[in-house]
């Protein structure tokens, strides 16, 4: 596996021990602590092409604390605390909170593949954690407010008697290239998808079932489908909220697909050839053919069958 996997990657110490102690006020204070930001979903990023915007300095971090905006410390940038916070609470409009920073507010898909990959790493695991952060406020045993700890990476319930831990949520799913021993690769489409995009097929892992497992039932569900094998190949984080995609390469013998027209659209069999010349979302195919987007998994199992 040659292909870099976006998102993954990340470039700082995460600081388990430091963590678990961490004075989220005094480390944000310190001279050289550093905050990657989140508004509403957007993240800063600035320059061209694009990098992660680091933002400090004392008037900022005054700005944060006492707006009480949500921090978690993501970890080292050598000795120097590198921290997270939302500031979903400020108002704003398109472009961004009412806030004096350099740099400007984008979605991290929107710029994921040109960032530097260790800035997005970065910002895919501030992303996630904010996330996760966002949607844990109470209790799911009790219903009772939940008191953050370990620097931001876990929440507690504040009912004595109940006292349930909860850890940031990761979804597992699976991605997978199927392919036939006539050298052709299975891609198919959701109606949801921007028109002429093909992809790996995907769903999440259900309860009681391997990874591998996984692979085959969704291959047969959305696509009809039994495969003989599934290999691993990678995973890549996907904060898009929450979910480890687990990549996949599988084999299946010569067979017509069906499609579960529920979720799948459209599903065929391509050569080499006929994926080579895909084109890209901003300029397909002419026959309207595009592949999904480089930061994706599911591209870099393309890639790696089509390089085969
Ligand atoms: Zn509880």
């Amino acid at each position: 596996m040659n292909t870099p996997i976006l998102y993954s990657g990340l470039p700082l110490d995460r600081a388990h021990g430091l963590r678990r102690h961490a004075d989220l006020g005094a480390l944000a204070r310190l001279p050289d602590a550093r905050f990657s930001l989140y508004w509403r979903g957007r993240q800063l990023i600035r320059g061209n092409p694009p990098v992660a915007a680091l933002s400090g300095g004392t008037p900022l971090i005054e700005q944060l604390l006492e707006l009480d905006a949500p921090l978690l410390l993501l970890g080292l940038d050598g000795d120097s605390p590198v921290l997270a916070s939302d500031l979903s609470a400020l108002d704003g409009d398109e472009d961004g909170p009412r806030l004096t920073v350099e740099g400007r507010w984008v979605l991290l898909r929107s710029v994921g593949g040109l960032l530097p990959a260790a800035d997005a790493a970065l910002l895919a695991y501030a992303r996630g954690m904010l996330i996760w952060r966002e949607k844990t406020r109470f209790c799911s045993v009790c219903g009772t407010r939940l008191s953050i700890a370990d620097g931001g990476h876990s929440a507690k319930c504040t009912d004595e008697a109940c006292a349930a831990l909860h850890f940031p949520r990761t979804d597992p799913a699976i991605i997978m290239l199927v392919t036939d021993p006539d050298g052709r690769a299975l891609l198919g489409r959701q109606p949801v998808w921007a028109p002429g995009m093909y992809s790996c097929l995907a769903g999440f892992v259900e309860p009681g079932e391997s990874l591998e497992e996984a692979v085959g039932r969704e291959v047969w569900e959305e696509a009809g489908v039994r495969i003989s094998s599934a290999r691993y190949f990678a995973s890549q984080p996907w904060p898009f909220p929450s979910s480890l995609m687990v990549g996949f390469h599988a084999e299946a013998p010569h067979c017509e697909p069906h499609p579960d027209l529920h979720e799948i659209e459209d599903v065929r069999w391509f050569t080499r050839q006929q994926i080579r010349q895909f084109g890209e979302r901003e300029a397909p195919s002419p026959d309207g053919l595009f592949l999904p987007s480089r930061d994706s998994i599911s591209r870099a199992l393309i890639e790696d069958w089509l390089g085969g």
